[in-house]
């Protein structure tokens, strides 16, 4: 069997497969993010608990494809690591590790909703703005492993010439109108709350804006708006012909 780890900031989502991809096994354990000796723990007990000739690591966090150091916020026992190597040589079999986002796309070009397809860009509007790019089955990595990251980097300009300026939101990466801003879960609560001044969790405004308040569609309208620009460039400069949408956040309708 195949063991494959998604491996988050909260949790570590262990699965076993056989050659037919259907889930024979699985577990989930809280992610010890700052101790490496119980992340490998984590691990090991698997590797253990079913017999397999090789783990397969989604991670959150970007992955370096020439020297496999990872770099994540999220999980210290792991940044700065070349973890495929480190936990090979600890576990004693091979090890793959690649960036969840890629991961998905991976999987959604190979088994899901963009089979078929030769060019496919996958996206993740979630905690934050994801994505990845599969050109014929594999995942096309650049330098530091940014390769697909869309959601940093100036989207967001203000408008004087509207109405009322679009607002430009402080990112967590130290600029200041990242697509992250905006395009996440938190950021159509900002942009809801800009239009408005109310605040309301994501997944309220979009099963309001499905119900039909009126308030509630015109927040998801202007997300729409905000994000479908650098979508459309992003799918122009790649050629991708398909946009599998990820993330776990209940997408508005249109
Ligand atoms: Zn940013």
């Amino acid at each position: 069997m195949r063991l494959c780890a998604d491996v988050g900031g909260s949790f570590i989502d262990i699965a076993a497969f056989g050659s037919d991809a259907q889930i024979r096994w699985r577990r989930k354990t809280p992610t010890p993010v700052g101790d490496w000796a119980s992340f490998v723990a984590v691990l090991a007990d698997a590797v253990q608990a079913v017999p397999t000739t090789m783990l397969s690591i989604a991670t959150a966090g970007l992955v370096d494809p020439v020297d496999g150091i990872v770099t994540s916020a999220n999980i210290p026992c792991i940044d700065g690591r070349p973890l495929a190597r480190h936990l090979r040589d600890t576990l004693m079999l091979p090890v793959r590790v690649v960036n969840d986002a890629d991961a998905f796309v991976l999987a959604e070009a190979t088994l899901g909703a963009a089979q078929g397809h030769d060019r496919v860009f996958g996206i993740i509007l979630g905690t934050g703005v994801g994505g990845g790019l599969v050109e014929r089955g594999r995942i096309v990595s650049a330098a530091g492993g940014i390769g697909g990251e869309w959601g940093h980097g100036q989207a967001v300009h203000a408008s004087p010439a509207g109405p009322s300026a679009n607002p430009v939101f402080a990112c967590g990466c130290g600029r200041r109108g990242c697509l992250d801003t905006i395009g996440s879960a938190r950021g159509i609560e900002r942009l809801h709350a800009f239009l408005h001044g109310d605040a309301a969790d994501s997944i309220a405004i979009t099963r309001a804006a499905d119900a039909g308040d009126a308030r509630a569609r015109a927040t998801v309208d202007y997300y729409c708006d905000l994000v479908g620009g650098p979508l459309a460039m992003l799918l122009h400069a790649t050629s991708a012909t398909i946009v599998p949408v990820g993330g776990g956040w209940p997408m508005p309708a249109g």
